[in-house]
């Protein structure tokens, strides 16, 4: 038996004649660059969502880029994220003119409210959560420090579309937010491909020039901007896939329940909540990351059973890189990196899979009763 961990080919396959429908159909229309598919998805995206406005970007580093662009990083300035997230959280930052400032995951391997009161100084403007395997921050403790403390909130909601905090989807709590669109997120179009979502009128119409030359919605030129467009190809496949992605949520919040339910016994593994595990949040696993005792052999031990798996991010923090030149010492993030692994969680996944992969799991530790 074998279980990749994403197989990339099955995106385009499950569905071949459909796409190949929508690629004619707009490729016969020569609608490339900002047309109808654009908008038509900008309205899904943001009557989904709740976000009074969507911008359709060329990927979700460019949107969190712009978005603190669009606040005016000076050199200095600080913003605060976890160090358990993507490089493109605080690269972002970075390329927008600031000072990225890493700190400790939580309980749920999030962004720690306490440790970004802790990091905040004179110099910090911001904080950046990293809604994190498809699950929201705790965005009611993060929004009460960024009023506190006058600080202005950019949630990388990369990997959380349609995750929700208290009813309230990702993405919506502070001034704007990005998602990725990147094939293996949970909605994935053919290549790369992102959005900002803000409530901002102001936060709309400045990241809208940002992206396209400095032009407003008439094409007039208001500012200075650069490219940062999505493809009007990529928004008609992505049009499709959120009209289906009620499902998706559905499946995967399944394969979450089923793993939890045959690996909760295993004394040597540390397992996400299951969906059902606290009402304030709904959680879309974009990824089911688990912590298990000997994480290495147990990789190995599955890729020879033909299960894939994955060690996000090559298995560092942000602050782990030395090339960087970060400071800090962050013992919680650097614990959660030399035991985490990925099992596979995706639209191709059946349950036989499933069951499969825990089985083997339970093998490895010995306890394959
Ligand atoms: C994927 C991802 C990004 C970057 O998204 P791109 O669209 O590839 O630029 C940023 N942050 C997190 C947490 C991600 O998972």
């Amino acid at each position: 038996m074998k279980v990749p961990f994403f197989d990339y080919t099955r995106l385009y396959t499950d569905n071949k004649e459909e796409f190949d429908c929508i690629f004619a159909e707009v490729c016969s229309r020569g609608a490339f660059i900002l047309q109808q598919d654009v908008r038509d998805f900008e309205a899904a995206l943001a009557q989904y969502t709740g976000a009074r406005y969507a911008i359709g970007v060329a990927n979700a580093t460019d949107g969190l880029e712009m978005c603190w662009t669009s606040i005016g990083l000076r050199p200095g300035d600080e913003v605060i994220v976890s160090s358990h997230t993507m490089l493109a959280t605080a690269s972002a930052i970075r390329v927008a003119g600031g000072t990225p400032v890493p700190v400790e995951i939580g309980q749920d391997n999030l962004i720690d409210p306490q440790a970004v009161e802790d990091a905040i100084s004179s110099r910090t403007v911001g904080i950046m959560p990293t809604d994190l395997n498809g699950r929201t921050c705790d965005m009611e403790a993060i929004m009460s420090i960024a009023s506190k403390y006058k600080l202005y909130v950019v949630e990388d909601a990369a990997q959380a579309l349609g995750s929700k905090f208290k009813g309230k989807h990702a993405g919506t709590f502070g001034h704007s937010a990005a998602i990725s669109f990147f094939p293996a997120k949970v909605l994935g179009c053919f290549g790369d491909a992102g959005a900002v979502i803000t409530n901002s009128e102001q936060a709309f119409q400045t990241i809208y020039q940002l992206h396209d030359h400095g032009r407003d919605t008439q094409g007039n030129v208001r500012s200075w901007g650069r490219n940062s467009r999505l493809d009007n190809l990529q928004a008609a496949f992505l049009v499709k896939g959120l009209s289906r992605y009620q499902e998706v949520i559905k499946r995967r919040r399944e394969i979450a329940d089923l793993y939890n339910q045959h690996l909760t016994d295993i004394d040597e593994l540390s397992l996400p909540p299951c969906p059902s595990a606290n009402s304030d949040h709904f959680d879309i696993y974009q990824n089911y990351e688990i912590l298990a005792d000997q994480r290495d052999e147990l990789k190995e031990f599955l890729l020879c059973n033909g299960i894939g798996t994955l060690i996000q991010w090559g298995g560092k923090g942000v602050h782990q890189w030395e090339a960087l030149g970060f400071p800090q010492i962050l013992p919680r993030v650097e614990y959660f990196f030399d035991h985490s692994i990925m099992l596979p969680i995706n639209m191709f996944v059946s349950d036989s899979d499933v069951l499969y992969i825990c089985h083997k799991i339970k093998e490895f530790y010995g306890n394959s009763q």
